[in-house]
């Protein structure tokens, strides 16, 4: 298991420093890996802490259902306590709580459709410093209606489950439905785009 509850980041290798440790919002570029692979995987990029980006493998199972205490199966065999097995089924007991009263772990404002939409970091494609106010640049590919928004949100809007800001920004730009276009439609909007303020809404 690459993904730590406790602390919520990732495990990667670094070429200079062996192992380290880095959040989702450190998530540069996320691409599922094609093929029929069960469970998924998905290649991804991440800003180290060494100052470069570097390549790792999540599971679909770790980027979406890991940080809410769902485990799976194997997931505490390197640290099996029975501290930590009763700290996942309780992770996982408060999710299950929260999203049937109606929260949700991850949301986004879908701009074609005007409206928030709930979403698992699965969707999320592409990730960069805005360079507005220490927020975050998110690239989401909308798992109702397919197509791509972006949103300026905080770190922990990202990294932390259940934590929505209350408002973030979003992008008045609709984008290609190709993926290398759509990357550069990112890199190009985020830093000159005006920012429109939304309400993150869920009904
Ligand atoms: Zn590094
Ligand atoms: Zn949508």
């Amino acid at each position: 298991m690459i993904y730590d509850s406790l602390t919520t980041r990732y495990t990667f290798a670094c070429p200079e420093r062996g192992d380290t440790t880095v959040a989702l919002s450190r998530f540069r570029r996320l691409e599922r890996l094609p093929g029929a692979a069960h469970p998924a995987v998905f290649r991804v990029r991440f800003e180290c802490g060494c100052g470069e980006e570097h390549p790792g493998l999540v599971s679909h199972a770790e980027l979406d259902w890991a940080p809410l205490g769902l485990g799976t199966g194997d997931s505490f065999l390197n640290l099996m306590t029975a501290r930590l097995d009763a700290l996942e089924a309780e992770l996982a007991d408060l999710a299950a709580t929260k999203i049937g009263a109606g929260e949700w772990p991850w949301s986004f404002f879908c701009y074609p459709e005007n409206q928030s939409r709930p979403v698992f970091p699965s969707s999320f494609f592409l990730l960069a410093p805005s360079g507005h106010g220490g927020t975050l640049g998110l690239a989401v590919r909308c798992p109702v209606c397919g197509r791509t928004s972006i949103n300026l949100v905080s770190e922990q809007h990202v990294d932390l489950p259940f934590h929505n800001d209350a408002e973030i920004g979003v992008v008045e730009h609709v984008f290609s439905a190709d993926r290398a276009q759509a990357a550069e439609e990112f890199a190009s909007e985020l830093y000159s785009a005006q920012f429109d303020a939304r309400r993150l809404t869920l009904e």
